[in-house]
């Protein structure tokens, strides 16, 4: 089998649950699917995480593709993906490692395992090594609206209710009103969103990048939402402060949890040297795809260390973090965005499968999804 044809296709859709200032510098509505396509008439899909104010990354990560990618894996055999990620990781020395060239190869890679479990006739999961469940627990990724507690506790509410094995709340729907900027305002949301979901489903904050906080606020935080039985508690501190990650991991007792900027198992590597996070939190669109997630997830494996999937942008992440999390024996939960999102679920004509708070394994080949053609025709920037 020969890859032919690759194509990556920019994405735009509005997401409603951020509202308009938070579009703005973070998630943006733009996103990055890419097909390849190959002489045995299979195709795969995967994906690059390209949040950016205008698109820029967007632009930059099909450039990459295009020019500099698609050139040195046409006429390959898909089926060695590993092979091709070492060859594009050697290709990208100049400029690559992290960030853009890392979210294009990350869009590759997912797309050549796909392309092997079509081939094999096998799901994604059993082409990285197995299917150890048939279905993973889920929580529900929400935003604090920091003007209305009460609203916010409703939405994880809904969660709980659906068996869900927890919720999660992160920043603020509004940048200028973040979570994490007045302690008072901060500890009345977390107490509100507790009573609400009562005292058997998970809580997690994420405080995000609206707020710059230094090691000794963050360890006040952090033992505040410790009172309310936090199960982690997420990017507390700059991306970069690896020392002052560790100094908040050794000073509480809620697991300290990062990883969705984080690259390739090298970065891990220095997350774990410095024991600068108690849950690693990859997310295959940047990481450096399905393959490289799962160095990452063998790396945790060998260390004890608990991860869980990041995943926030559209179906084909959605996809892949559910095969990824069932092929380890330590996969125990994913991320699912819940607000309307068209990416997320309509993009994919057959909608994840949730039962009882549990996402389904498909059970087609590869990653078992087949993008609505429709849908794909309404955001593609091209069209
Ligand atoms: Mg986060």
């Amino acid at each position: 089998m020969k890859i032919t044809k690759v194509e990556p296709i920019i994405l735009y859709a509005q997401d409603p649950s951020m509202q308009g200032e938070a579009n703005v510098g973070g998630y943006t509505g733009y996103q990055l699917i890419v097909r390849v396509d190959t002489d045995e008439g299979i195709h795969g899909w995967g994906e690059a995480c390209v949040g950016s104010e205008n698109g820029e990354a967007a632009y930059a990560v099909k450039e990459l593709i295009d020019r500099g990618i698609t050139p040195r894996i046409k006429g390959e055999n898909p089926v060695e993906y590993r092979r091709l990620w070492e060859q594009l990781y050697e290709a990208t020395y100049w400029y690559g490692r992290r960030g853009l060239a890392t979210y294009a190869m990350s869009a590759i890679d997912t797309a050549l395992v796909d392309i092997a479990g079509k081939a094999f006739g096998i799901p994604a999961c059993q082409v990285l090594g197995g299917q150890y469940k048939k279905e993973i627990p889920l929580y529900a990724s929400l935003l604090f609206d920091m003007d209305d507690p009460e609203a916010t506790a409703k939405k994880g509410e809904k969660y709980a209710k659906l068996g869900y094995f927890g919720t999660k709340f992160g920043w603020g729907m509004i940048p200028s009103k973040p979570f994490g900027a007045d302690f008072k305002k901060d500890e009345e949301m977390v107490a509100t969103i507790r009573e609400g979901i009562g005292p058997n489903t998970k809580l997690m904050i994420d405080v995000g990048r609206y707020v710059n906080w230094s090691v000794p606020y963050a360890v006040k935080m952090g033992k505040m939402v410790e009172k309310y039985d936090a199960f982690w508690f997420e990017e507390a501190l700059p991306q970069d402060d690896l020392n002052g990650y560790a100094e908040l991991a050794r000073s509480l007792d809620v697991p300290v949890a990062h990883g969705e900027e984080l690259y390739t198992v090298y970065d891990f590597n220095e997350v774990l040297k410095k024991k600068a996070a108690d849950l690693w939190q990859p997310d295959a669109s940047k990481v450096g795809g399905m393959s490289e997630m799962k160095r990452v997830i063998e790396l945790a494996r060998i260390n004890n260390i608990m991860w869980v999937p990041h995943n926030w942008s559209t179906a084909v992440n959605t996809a892949a973090s559910l095969h990824l999390s069932v092929s380890s024996p330590d996969g125990f939960l994913c991320e699912f965005k819940q607000e309307p999102n068209v990416l997320v679920h309509d993009l994919a004509k057959r909608p994840f499968r949730v039962e009882n708070g549990k996402m389904q394994v498909p059970s087609e080949p590869g990653l078992g999804l087949e993008i609505n053609e429709k849908v794909l025709s309404k955001v593609r920037l091209d069209r």
